[in-house]
This record gives C-alpha cells, sequence and structure tokens, in this order.
C-alpha cells in the first residue's frame, strides 16, 4: 500500500477564467519520498497529488477528492485541468 494516488493533469482545451483557476502545491521532500501511513492518524490531511503534465511533478492539492477544476503548478506555471 506504498502507491501514491494521483491524477494526471491535462493540458486545459479551452481558456479558464483566472478565479476559477487554484493552485497546487509543492509537496515537501519528506512528503515526495514517502509517506507514512501514521500521518493521518496524526492529524495530517491526506494531500490529493496532481501530476503536472507540463514538468511531471507530482503535486498536492490539500483535502479532498478531485472535481472538474484547474490548478496552476507552482512548479512551472502550467495550468492542469483535472
Ligand atoms: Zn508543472
Amino acid at each position: 500500500m506504498t502507491e501514491r494516488q494521483y491524477v494526471e493533469g491535462k493540458k486545459p482545451d479551452r481558456e479558464i477564467p483566472a478565479d476559477k483557476i487554484g493552485r497546487l502545491e509543492l509537496p515537501t521532500e519528506q512528503d515526495a519520498k514517502s509517506r507514512t501511513p501514521g500521518d493521518e492518524a496524526s492529524g495530517r490531511t491526506s494531500p490529493f497529488w496532481v501530476k503536472c503534465w507540463s514538468c511531471h511533478q507530482y503535486l498536492t492539492r490539500p483535502l479532498s477528492p478531485p472535481s472538474e477544476q484547474a490548478y496552476t503548478c507552482p512548479n512551472c506555471g502550467a495550468v492542469n485541468q483535472i
């Protein structure tokens, strides 16, 4: 159960209004390596992972399942639609 769950970001095929674009976060070094099962038990929220279509970095979105929304990658600035 070490596999990380993520969705792959897509390049949006349409214009997305700026106010509809959220922000993804770069994971911390520790998160990038592996998360321990104790993370959630200790009150940390489980991040939701997105793989940037442009730079292929794994990024996190705090909380909750994916919705049809766009997010800006903080690493390369590309907009990911998920
Ligand atoms: Zn990126």
